[in-house]
This record gives structure tokens, C-alpha cells and sequence, in this order.
């Protein structure tokens, strides 16, 4: 199946782990907005650095950027043959970026699983990947306030998809193994029960 799927959830919420095992079991394309963005950086080019002034203080890269950006990799791989969007979108205008490219395609979304962990556990969470990886946008203050922007900018959508009966809440606490099959079999049940847009 041919699953279109967006995936939400706060900082910390192991969103790109899971993502990238999630789009593995369905055999649909990760595709990851702070991974492609770290690429850019990594890559050294002046829009590399500009986006990386955004990241590195916890602020979101402007929408126009990023839009851009999924819309020329959603192009790449063609979203008729499904996709797992990881970290886009994240504000309400992207969103509607996000709905006229898919209309494009006419390539729907099937659902938007929402990651659900507790803030409290977000910061000890993030702080202890800052020790592994040394990402820069793990510092403690920093880590504070992206989690006040996913809550300003980011759950906003959340009550969109709701109301487009695309929503599948998933208990994002435990190991990293029982949130997969967790999130596989939530997920799969419901487009079972919301019927099969996907080819
Ligand atoms: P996390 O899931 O830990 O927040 P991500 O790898 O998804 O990390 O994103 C890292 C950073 O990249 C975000 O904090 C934000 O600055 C930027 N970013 C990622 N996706 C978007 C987006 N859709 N819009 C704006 N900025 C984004």
C-alpha cells in the first residue's frame, strides 16, 4: 500500500527514530525536514548557514524555505507512491502548503499519527541526546523554548487534521520497540477502518 502519512509530536518525542522504522515496516519514504536541513548545512552553501541560525536558537527555518524544500523533494520521489512526512508541517501555513502540493499530485493524505509524550519527560529526554550527539539545539534553554514553539506554532495543526478525521493519537512512552509496534499496529488499524485512498 501506498501510504501517504504525516507523523507530529514535541521535541523529544522520538519522532525520527520512529519515523525511519515506521516507514521502513510500511515500505513507504522517510522523508525527514530536520534531516534534510541538517544536509543543507552540512553542505556548507549560504542557505545552508541561514538555516542553520534558525535552528541552532530553537527557532523554526521561515516557512517559504521549508515549503520549498518538501515540495521539490516530494516532487523527486512522486507522493503517489507514498511517503511518511517526519517534521513537516509544523505551522498552520504549511499546512495549506503542504494541501495544494498533494492536490498537485492528487495524492491525499491517509492519516497524521501524533507522537503524545509529557513535556516533563521531553527535556531529560533531549538533554541526554545533546550528551550523545552534541547537537547544537539541544542546550537546555534552547531545548525550552522549541518545546514552547511546538506548542504555540505546532499543535495548532493538530486540531485541523482532527477535524479532517486524520488524526491517530499513539502513546509515545515506552521502549523504542513496544512505540513501534504500537505506532504499526494503531496505525495500520486505522486506515483499515478509514477505508484505503491509497493505491
Ligand atoms: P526535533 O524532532 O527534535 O524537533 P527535527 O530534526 O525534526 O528535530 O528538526 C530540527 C529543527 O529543524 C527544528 O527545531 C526546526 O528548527 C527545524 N525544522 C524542522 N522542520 C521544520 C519545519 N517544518 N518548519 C520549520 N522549521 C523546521
Amino acid at each position: 500500500m501506498n501510504y501517504r502519512l504525516v507523523i507530529v509530536g514535541p521535541p523529544g518525542a522520538g519522532k525520527g527514530t520512529q519515523a525511519k522504522n515506521v516507514s521502513e515496516d510500511l515500505g513507504i519514504t522517510w522523508i525527514s525536514s530536520g534531516e534534510l536541513f541538517r544536509e543543507a548545512i552540512r553542505s556548507g552553501s549560504e542557505i545552508g548557514e541561514m538555516i542553520a541560525s534558525y535552528i541552532d536558537n530553537g527557532n523554526l527555518v521561515p516557512d517559504e524555505v521549508t515549503d520549498a524544500m518538501i515540495k521539490n523533494h516530494l516532487e523527486e520521489i512522486d507522493p503517489r507512491h507514498g511517503f511518511l512526512l517526519d517534521g513537516y508541517p509544523r505551522t498552520l501555513s504549511q499546512v495549506d502548503a503542504l494541501d495544494s502540493m498533494l492536490e498537485a499530485h492528487n495524492a491525499p493524505l491517509d492519516a497524521v499519527i501524533e507522537l503524545k509524550i509529557p513535556d516533563e519527560e521531553i527535556v531529560g529526554r533531549l538533554l541526554s541526546r545533546a550528551q550523545k550527539e552534541g547537537r547544537k539545539d539541544d542546550t537546555e534553554d534552547v531545548i525550552r523554548h522549541r518545546i514552547a514553539v511546538y506548542h504555540e506554532k505546532t499543535e495548532p495543526l493538530l486540531k485541523v487534521y482532527r477535524d479532517r478525521d486524520l488524526l491517530v493519537g499513539i502513546d509515545g512512552l515506552g521502549t523504542i520497540d513496544e512505540v513501534r509496534n504500537r505506532l504499526v499496529d494503531n496505525t495500520r488499524a486505522f486506515l483499515r477502518e478509514n477505508g484505503e485512498s491509497a493505491e
